[in-house]
């Protein structure tokens, strides 16, 4: 068996695997880069889309108190005036008055000197809208002024007499979207952590409450969070609930937790959980004129419902994975590899195939043909390149579940030797048996 190295985590070691195995590169880096863009390559791209199906699965497909939702990124900018957002989704902004550099002014000592020279004066703060303009139509006037959406939420409020409507769902019952959401941040950084456009998974969990006691319903979805980062592999000893206190909260909410994973750069937000009454359904009522209430069909009466939501950033999450499943371990003296402990279902490939040499026909043929009938089922790789104990490696370093070699004794006995990336355990299994086998541990 092999032991784990004591090293820290990094980001510098996330960051140079993810762009040496191709998880997540710089954006437009032929065009010198784009700063604080990221592109998700072949593996981070099929990582990131399993954490979302596994998302999807868990809170919409295996629940019948669940429904989804896929808006359109640019909403009427009336949404905006209507959730606040126009007002005051604002970072207060401070410059240097000698360098120019710019920092959020709740993040940095206004009385010292600008932390980026070490010389000038920070200037007095102005408020900065966060959100991202953009113009519809050929002509740039401010009639024409759209935002990209600054989170994915606001459409699951303003959707909800039509989704009530379409799905004839009854109180209580939540609506669930996945999405790219933009914003102007004025200090993004530490690698996917702050990106002005990114992705987010949200829920807006809609009840009555003279029918629900809120603090149940809050304690139900914290606990299936909970549930859900445990199944993606998040760690629970990084992970930390941080209860937001009294006069801390927006002024609707009775009860936030921020979830503070523990970063290489700090203990720092995760995702968010909050009760937000029915401020949102309210004031898009106001906003629209339109009837934002649900008739309780036993009582006749109509309710305007509160929510409570989490709120998750998809590049965070997938942040916080790879931070807990990432090892080094020494294999035996001299032997170092380092593994994603990837959970199976979301690793983005479940299943390698080798065969062991690459320049014998009859090795190849068999390995094509148990290669071609698995990757109906799974995402599979295919490596004939090098000696399989560095295939191993390179499978262990995008965490791959399985390899599966075919040698010489194939030829003669049907079977091949399966590796497992944690016990790096090697089973011959019959070929006949190998689906059922792999469905079984891939489970
Ligand atoms: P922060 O305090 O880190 O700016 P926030 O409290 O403004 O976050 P929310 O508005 O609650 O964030 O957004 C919900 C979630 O969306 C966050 O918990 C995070 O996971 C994700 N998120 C927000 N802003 C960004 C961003 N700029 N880049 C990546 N993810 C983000």
């Amino acid at each position: 068996m092999s032991e784990a190295t004591k090293s820290p985590v990094t980001m510098e070691k996330i960051e140079s695997l993810c762009k040496r195995r191709g998880f997540v590169f710089p954006g437009s880096e032929i065009y010198g880069g784009l700063a604080n863009s990221w592109d998700y390559g072949p593996y981070g791209a099929q990582l990131k889309k399993n954490i979302k199906d596994h998302w999807w699965k868990f809170f919409v497909e295996r629940r019948d108190d669940m429904v989804g939702l896929d808006a359109a990124i640019i909403m009427n900018p009336k949404t905006w005036e209507a959730s606040g957002h126009v007002a005051n989704f604002t970072d207060p902004l401070t410059e240097c008055g000698e360098c120019h550099e710019r920092f959020r002014a709740d993040q940095v000592d206004m009385s010292l000197p600008c932390p980026h020279c070490g010389k000038g004066k920070l200037v007095t703060p102005k408020t900065f809208n966060l959100m991202l303009k953009t113009f519809l139509g050929p002509t740039e006037e401010t009639a024409d002024i759209a935002y990209l959406r600054p989170e994915t939420a606001q459409a699951i409020f303003v959707d909800f007499p039509s989704i009530l409507n379409t799905s004839r769902k009854k109180l209580p019952f939540g609506v669930a979207q996945i999405g790219k959401a933009f914003r102007n941040e004025i200090t993004p950084g530490n690698f996917i952590f702050r990106t002005r456009e990114f992705e987010q998974m949200e829920i807006e969990y809609f009840f009555d409450p003279k029918k629900s006691d809120w603090n149940e319903r809050f304690d139900h979805l914290k606990e299936a969070m909970e549930a859900w980062m445990k199944a993606v592999g998040i760690s629970s000893e990084k992970t930390h609930a941080v209860e937001i206190p009294d006069g801390e909260r927006a002024h609707y909410s009775k009860r936030t937790i921020d979830f503070e994973f523990e970063y290489p750069f700090g203990q720092k937000e995760l995702f968010g959980l909050a009760y937000r009454g029915d401020y949102d359904l309210s004031q898009h009522e106001k906003m629209s004129g339109r009837e934002m209430r649900y008739l309780d069909p036993e009582t006749n009466e109509k309710v305007l419902p509160h929510v409570i939501e989490p709120s998750l950033g998809v590049d965070r999450a997938l942040l916080a994975i790879l931070l807990s499943v990432y090892r080094e371990e020494t294999v035996k003296e001299g032997d170092e590899r380092v593994v994603l402990k990837f959970p199976k279902e979301i690793a983005p490939v479940k299943v390698a195939v080798f065969p062991l040499l690459k320049n014998k026909p009859e090795l190849v043929a068999k390995a094509r043909e148990i290669y071609d009938s698995l990757k109906q089922e799974w995402q599979c790789e295919w490596d004939d390149n090098g000696n399989v104990g560095k295939r191993y490696r390179r499978q262990d370093e995008i965490g791959t579940p399985y390899c599966v070699t075919v040698d010489f004794d194939s030829l003669e006995d049907d079977a091949v030797t399966v590796r497992d990336r944690d016990t790096m355990e090697q089973k011959r299994v019959k070929i006949n048996e190998l689906k059922t086998y792999l469905t079984e541990n891939l489970k």
